[in-house]
């Protein structure tokens, strides 16, 4: 498939599991693990064809950054975990049902952690680019998760607040544009940063 019909589709790919999942979540509404897990494979998918369409921008084939794929898409099915842990308890209805957001859900965190892995792989001796890389995927596996659970819930930035419940169509486009804003802020960042270019 030529490159730029192949990032199109991605692109598409992304609106559209999203939808799907969203729908598959609601007709399995009173199937609490069912739901559980559609919403989770679903935050899994979308995470990983994020980071396939930063990967085909950035003009690099994806059999070899197939782990990085993986592991973006392990990071966002993680995220869920915190409600179990906030919850004390292994049961699905005890950790649905949280009279708050847990702390994985906070999308300060993400972002301090990015920043601070940028700032780590940029001042360590040696040239850590993986580090600087991870920073990007982390960042990517996180924000993809907040924006689609924001349509039900906000996303949560504290000290500043929480935003309101983002429209749904508004949510699926921010979804689809999200690689690119990822994208552009890496290229951006390898131009002010150049060193992290000399792997
Ligand atoms: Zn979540």
């Amino acid at each position: 498939m030529h490159s730029k019909t192949l990032k199109l589709t991605t692109c598409l790919l992304l609106g559209l599991v999203s939808i799907i999942g969203d729908k598959l979540v609601s007709y399995n509404n009173n199937n609490h693990f069912l739901k559980a897990v559609i919403d989770n494979a679903t935050h899994g998918i979308v995470a990983g064809l994020s980071w396939t369409l930063i990967v085909l921008l950035q003009n690099e084939p994806i059999a070899k950054n197939l782990p990085s794929i993986l592991f973006c898409i392990f990071l966002s099915s993680l995220i869920d975990v915190d409600h179990f842990v906030e919850a004390k308890s292994f049961n699905i209805k005890d950790a649905t049902n949280l009279d708050h957001r847990p702390f994985f859900h906070c999308t300060t965190l993400p972002i301090i952690i990015w920043a601070v892995l940028l700032v780590v792989s940029k001042l360590a001796s040696e040239n850590l680019y993986n580090l600087n890389y991870c920073a990007w995927i982390l960042l990517t596996s996180f924000l993809s998760h907040h924006i689609r659970d924001a349509t039900r819930r906000g996303l949560w930035v504290p000290p500043f607040g929480s935003t309101g419940k983002i429209p749904y169509y508004f949510y699926v486009l921010l979804t689809m544009l999200f690689p690119y804003f990822v994208y552009l802020s890496m290229e951006k960042y390898q131009k002010i940063i150049p060193s992290v270019d000399n792997v």
